[in-house]
């Protein structure tokens, strides 16, 4: 999104300007739409720019691999540099930071690149669709959460019979030991 910030640069320290962001990012193949305000402030070599932006990105869970949409909320907070002096035309020498932000030749701030990277940080790693999401079947790759498969209840069902057969063993056994008493 460019703001001409020509009026700003010009202003004394400490003006401040408020933008309305609503813009579309093509981010992790899909395209976000990003919303929110950002406050534009002049700072004595830069402008600051501060906000909350809310967006949507489509992902695919790590565990079921099914593809869902995860809000992120971003909280902006960046600086960016004038690379010309906006009276006089003059070169500005720019911070060593790498990758620090600039207000180009006509004054315009983009602030895309910097949503951008926000969104990136912002996107989990391992993105889960719910907590308690069951997965896929390691046998038949089926979808869990879209209940059970077939093969899943016929292991269970084995697993519960010993376990009975376990439990009734060692109800005799407690049995005996009290008729003993
Ligand atoms: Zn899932
Ligand atoms: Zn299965």
């Amino acid at each position: 999104m460019p703001i001409n910030v020509s009026q700003l640069l010009k202003a004394s320290i400490g003006s401040r300007r408020s933008y309305e962001v609503g813009e579309t990012i093509n981010i992790a193949g899909g395209n976000s739409v990003v919303q929110g305000k950002v406050g534009l402030m002049r700072t004595d070599r830069s402008i600051l720019v501060k906000g909350t932006l809310r967006t949507e990105v489509e992902v695919t869970c790590s565990r079921c691999l099914s593809l869902f949409s995860r809000p992120l909320t971003l909280n902006i907070e960046e600086e960016y540099f004038p690379i010309i002096d906006v009276v006089s035309g003059a070169p500005l020498s720019l911070p060593e930071e790498p990758g620090c932000f600039t207000i180009d030749e006509h004054h315009i701030l983009d602030l895309t690149e910097a949503i951008r990277q926000y969104m990136l940080i912002a996107i989990p790693m391992k993105p889960l669709c719910r907590e308690d999401c069951a997965g896929l079947c390691p046998s038949c790759g089926h979808n869990l959460n879209e209940g059970p498969c077939n093969c899943l209840p016929r292991r269970t069902e084995s697993r519960l019979s010993e376990l009975i057969k376990l439990t009734s063993a060692n109800d005799v056994s407690v049995n005996e030991g009290k008729g003993t008493k």
